[in-house]
């Protein structure tokens, strides 16, 4: 599978430098629990940015947040431009199906169905008819290099390519903001690298990615890394290389 072959896919996503994920001084609980203590982050359109901190730390509820899977218990959370504070359950599946991928640990996958007709479950929500979601299935399989495989169900299948099965549902509908919960948590280690350069491949070709992993390495080898720890984002590099840049500039001027 070359890069070109993927770019071919890019959507007409958001401008570039545009914010596509806005978190506002999120606050989530769970009757005593405080999962999130008030997060804030920006995510720019094309950003392939890695989640780590420790079990419990709050990732799975952020990522969720973002997903519009958790709704926040306080402050805000804006899409690709949409306030989701103020949308309807509706009006939030369709802004899943039209922007959200998601990928889980576990794939999540149907063990009855075939690799083309779990893919084609990813545009359930979205309105096409079910010949086109075929189509659009293979091809989205071919996109994660799995076109000899779609007929083939989920028990026939090694984990790495479960994963990508899992990966080419996530991104069928073409969304602009792919998140992932430790993929690799599940795969060998040589399926966890290759996985996370589909990850990369697919961020290439204009989709916002971000993945929660334990890989301290692998997050290290990222863009960007934000650490959560006790429902905080307790480090950011991107905010930290501002930081570290201001500093040197200011340090320059003296
Ligand atoms: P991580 O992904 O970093 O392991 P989570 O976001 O899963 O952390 O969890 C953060 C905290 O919120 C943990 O203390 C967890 O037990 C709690 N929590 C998460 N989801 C729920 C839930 N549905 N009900 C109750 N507590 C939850």
């Amino acid at each position: 599978m070359s890069a070109a072959t993927l770019a071919d896919h890019a959507v007409a996503g958001p401008r570039a430098a545009e914010t596509v994920v806005r978190l506002r001084d999120v606050v989530k609980t769970y009757g005593d629990v405080q999962a999130l203590r008030g997060v804030s982050l920006d995510v720019t359109a094309g950003e392939l940015v890695a989640v780590v901190g420790p079990s419990g730390s709050g990732k799975s509820t952020m990522l969720n947040t973002v997903g519009t899977l958790d709704r926040p218990t306080s402050g805000t959370v804006t899409i690709a431009g949409h306030d989701v504070g103020s949308m309807r359950d509706d009006d939030l599946s369709r802004l899943r199906a039209e922007h959200i991928g998601f990928v889980f640990q576990h794939f999540h996958l149907q063990a009855g169905a075939t690799a083309a007709e779990n893919v084609a479950d990813g545009l359930l929500y979205a309105g096409v008819p079910r010949r086109a979601r075929m189509e659009r299935a293979v091809d989205a399989l071919g996109r994660v290099g799995l076109e000899h495989r779609v007929g083939h169900r989920p028990p026939q299948l090694s984990g790495g390519e479960k994963q990508r099965v899992a990966i080419a549902r996530a991104i069928v509908g073409d969304p602009t903001i792919l998140l992932a919960d430790e993929p690799t948590g599940a795969l060998d280690t040589a399926s966890g690298r290759k996985i996370l350069g589909l990850l990369r491949e697919l961020n290439d070709a204009g989709t916002t990615v971000l993945v929660i992993t334990h890989d301290l390495a692998l997050a290290a080898s990222l863009p960007r890394q934000v650490r959560m720890r006790d429902g905080a984002v307790e480090d950011d590099s991107s905010t930290s290389d501002a930081g570290a840049l201001a500093d040197a500039i200011v340090g320059a001027g003296r």
